[in-house]
């Protein structure tokens, strides 16, 4: 049986980062940069200085002013419903843009409770041929040939972050250029983020590979220079493999291959054979909320956070770091290294009190206990039905008229 430890997480940011740094040896990568501050006191910040005309004007554009909320988000630093109050009632109908986009986030999360695991192998039959093959190392060592493919996965692994249209250009060179099996790809990207978040991620994985889309994405040359402001292109000599126009690289990319359904990937977990017949009461703090405002945090009962290898065992050390940066903001938590049965068990806690979640693998590590399931904020009371739910757009096109009423601008299609 593994030692658990009880952690103390400094309060001292320099300390804090050094702290998680040797609790982690293992833990791969750089350490979090100071723009990257973890916990929701930075997330309001970030809310509170967007820049609505800037966002609608140029979020398209790799240096755009984008909000670089999505890990505040992922760990519940901050929910989507008072992020799309606070923009509504600061910009009106202007902040439609940007609610949209929270709501891409509250869409691929509904799904994923939905679909449970299945959001873990297509979604729908690949509109054209998916590659199966393994991804190569040369990707995740950078030398892939293609610059500015290698920049991009640099960029990654220093910052935790990268603009949507890179994860989207990277995303398709690897499935549509380098036919590689994209839930390999998939897993990988995810643990190189900040903001990694199953759904999200694999979603939209599958939605580049038409798995999950009526049509493959994929871009070329002028597109990628266009949005990067030639960042990549302007001194770049290589035989460039986009450098076409996006009517011939549809037909080299899926003239040939029809779609082959990939061989379905199967997550195995153990039941629970052994139950907890602990009777004290305790709350639950999983990586997805991480607030101080949070009704459970404020609550008095004992609370309880994990570092268990089963879910953090590829986070790199920066994300871990950002998790400690959230966790020195929420008072009286007792932080555990080891193994949260183990954690659990051995603090008495036999009922738990936690924030409901689609994640499977957090939901099986609490099979031993009585475990209430406290539902989380939702974006919006908006029922959509199972029919709509199948595309983001005709999602929103319910959604968004529900925000914003007769002043909707994307008015909606019928569907
Ligand atoms: C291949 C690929 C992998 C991705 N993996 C993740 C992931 O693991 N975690 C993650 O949070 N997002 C992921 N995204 C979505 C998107 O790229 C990021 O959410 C976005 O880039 C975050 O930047 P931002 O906060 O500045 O976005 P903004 O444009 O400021 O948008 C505000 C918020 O809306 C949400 N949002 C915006 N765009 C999207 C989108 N396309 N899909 C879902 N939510 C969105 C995010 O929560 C974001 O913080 C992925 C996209 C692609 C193409």
């Amino acid at each position: 049986m593994a030692k658990a430890y009880k952690l103390t997480i400094p309060n001292d940011r320099v300390e804090r980062l050094q702290y998680m740094k040797r609790m982690f040896p293992q833990a791969a990568g750089v350490g979090l940069s100071d723009d990257w501050r973890g916990g929701r006191q930075e997330a309001l910040k970030r809310l509170n200085s967007i820049d609505i005309e800037a966002y609608n004007k140029n979020r398209y554009f790799i240096n755009g002013a984008v909000s670089r909320l999505s890990p505040y988000f992922r760990h519940g630093c901050l929910t989507l419903k008072e992020a799309s109050e606070n923009l509504q009632e600061r910009f009106g109908v202007d902040s439609e843009k940007l609610v949209q986009e929270l709501g891409r986030r509250d869409y691929f999360r509904r799904v994923w409770y939905q679909q449970g695991d299945k959001i873990f192998n297509n979604i729908e039959a690949a509109k054209v041929g998916v590659g199966e093959k393994p991804l190569p190392d040369y990707v995740r060592q950078m030398i892939t040939g293609v610059p500015c493919m290698d920049a991009l996965v640099r960029d990654l692994m220093q910052d935790g972050y990268v603009h949507n249209h890179a994860r989207k250009w990277f995303a398709a060179y690897v499935i549509h250029w380098l036919k590689v099996d994209w839930r390999e790809a998939a897993d990988w990207f995810e643990n190189l983020l900040l903001d990694g978040d199953m759904a999200s991620n694999h979603l939209s994985w599958q939605w580049v590979a038409s798995t999950f889309s009526s049509s493959p994405y994929f871009f070329n040359k002028d597109i990628l220079a266009r949005h990067t402001g030639e960042k990549h292109c302007a001194n770049c000599s290589v035989n460039c493999p986009f450098d076409a126009s996006v009517e011939m690289l549809d037909a080299k990319l899926f003239g040939q291959t029809g779609a082959e359904p990939l061989i379905e990937r199967s997550i195995t977990r153990s039941t629970a054979t052994r139950f907890s017949t602990n009777t004290a009461v305790a709350v639950f703090v999983h990586d997805e909320m991480l607030s101080a405002a949070h009704p459970l945090i404020k609550n008095s009962t004992t609370k309880f956070f994990v570092f268990d290898e089963a879910l953090y065992a590829k986070w790199p050390l920066k994300r871990l770091q950002f998790v400690a940066d959230c966790l020195s903001e929420l008072p009286n938590v007792e932080v555990w290294l080891g193994d949260t049965r183990e954690v659990l068990e051995s603090r008495g806690a036999g009922q738990l009190k936690t924030q409901n979640t689609p994640n499977l693998a957090v939901k099986h590590l609490l099979e031993p206990f009585q475990t209430n399931w406290q539902p989380e904020v939702k974006f919006t009371d908006v029922e959509v039905s199972a029919q709509r739910m199948k595309r983001f757009s005709r999602y929103w096109s319910k959604v968004g008229e529900a925000f914003y009423g007769d002043a909707f601008p994307s008015k909606p299609k019928t569907f």
